[in-house]
């Protein structure tokens, strides 16, 4: 018997776990490293907060660790973004500029990707004064002064958090009022380290090896000042990263991507024995053999360590799929 393929799909801590788990189980795994390997975790300086590293740990040395460990037990990369994914008779599809190659399974687990201002030049200051996630850097900013961008729940959270390490938070607002749930703005405004700056949008970052200054323009009357400051986190939202899927695949208003034992509606048409394998495979998608884990299904915790359990669940759940007969189609 010829062994089975899998493809997984990204390669953040979600799918290099998955391709852990697929590999170590002798299933011929291929991982689709995406243009940037390694996923969000590269953009950050040090991890402090992924248990087993009592001293910390660089973010593109803890994901070049993950994607040896999956290498050692077997798996390929490929170094290319995936195009599009079809299933078909014999298999699923996936196209990349390269080329085409037909899997038993795929695991999509390419992840979210951070919204970043957009301010000409930006780049060159992310991971240097200029973050998308406070768990991940806050600790950094103890006794500092920082700025956090964003009107929603995210923006009220990372605000709110950054206080134990920050001395004062600047909550910078394009508008007059917030979109986040009244708790969470009353909880920001009873905080007396944030200062909330409503009507107001950074257009430019100033500073040699980092962030050393921004300026800051009022949306209103459009007048600008500078304002020194140590550290600018964004908190404007994620895009999940789901380009290359079929769009009949369900999505949540989002765009995160809702696996079949979370679509109520769609699993009471379905046989008693279709509704079964479902929640017996809580990752699956509605496409058959394809599974889902990470922060493109998730947008409440975001974390390196619930995506690579993630990563694990979706890795179970394909293997014990690809054990059993093919179903028909969901979709
Ligand atoms: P969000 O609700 O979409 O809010 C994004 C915020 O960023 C908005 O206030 C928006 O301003 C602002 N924004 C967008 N683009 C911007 C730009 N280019 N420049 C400046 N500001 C910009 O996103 P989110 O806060 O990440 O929340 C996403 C979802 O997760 C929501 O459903 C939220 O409720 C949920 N969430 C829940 C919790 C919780 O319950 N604990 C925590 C975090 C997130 P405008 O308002 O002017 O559009």
């Amino acid at each position: 018997m010829t062994s089975k393929r899998i493809a997984i799909i990204g390669s953040g801590p979600a799918g290099l776990t998955a391709a852990i788990y697929t590999a170590r189980a002798e299933i011929e795994t291929t991982v689709y490293l995406g243009i940037q390997p390694g996923g969000q975790l590269t953009t950050t300086t040090e991890i402090e907060n992924f248990p087993g590293f009592a001293e910390g740990i660089d973010g593109g040395e803890l994901m070049a660790n993950m994607q040896k460990q999956a290498v050692r037990f077997g798996a390929k990369t490929e170094l290319t973004s995936v195009e599009s994914i079809a299933q078909k008779l014999d298999g699923i599809e996936i196209v990349t500029p390269a080329n085409t190659q037909l899997f038993d399974a795929v695991i999509i687990a390419s992840g979210a990707t951070a919204r970043y201002l957009g301010l000409p030049g930006e780049e060159r200051y992310i991971g240097r004064g200029y973050h998308s996630c406070a768990t991940c850097d806050g600790f950094f900013y103890r006794g500092k002064e920082i700025i956090v961008v964003g009107g929603g729940d995210s923006a009220m959270e990372e605000a709110t958090f950054l206080t134990r390490f920050a001395t004062k938070v600047y909550l910078v607002h394009r508008r007059d009022s917030f979109r986040a749930s009244p708790i969470m703005i009353e909880r920001v405004k009873k905080n007396e380290k944030i200062q909330i700056v409503y009507n107001t949008a950074i257009t430019q970052f100033h500073g040699e090896d980092g962030i050393e200054s921004v300026t800051l323009e009022n949306t209103v009357d459009h007048t600008t000042r500078n304002m020194k400051i140590d550290g600018v986190f964004v908190a404007i939202g994620h895009n999940p990263n789901t380009s290359f899927v079929p769009d009949f695949v369900a999505k949540d208003e989002l765009g995160y991507l809702i696996p079949l034992s979370k679509q109520t509606a769609l699993l009471s048409t379905l046989s008693l024995e279709q509704q079964h394998e479902a929640l017996d495979l809580p990752t699956m998608s509605q496409i058959p053999g394809v599974f889902i884990a990470g922060d493109v299904t998730d947008r409440v915790y975001r974390q390196a360590i619930t995506a690579a359990g993630d990563g694990c669940r979706a890795a179970l759940d394909a293997q014990k799929w690809l054990e059993n007969e093919r179903t028909p189609n969901y979709a």
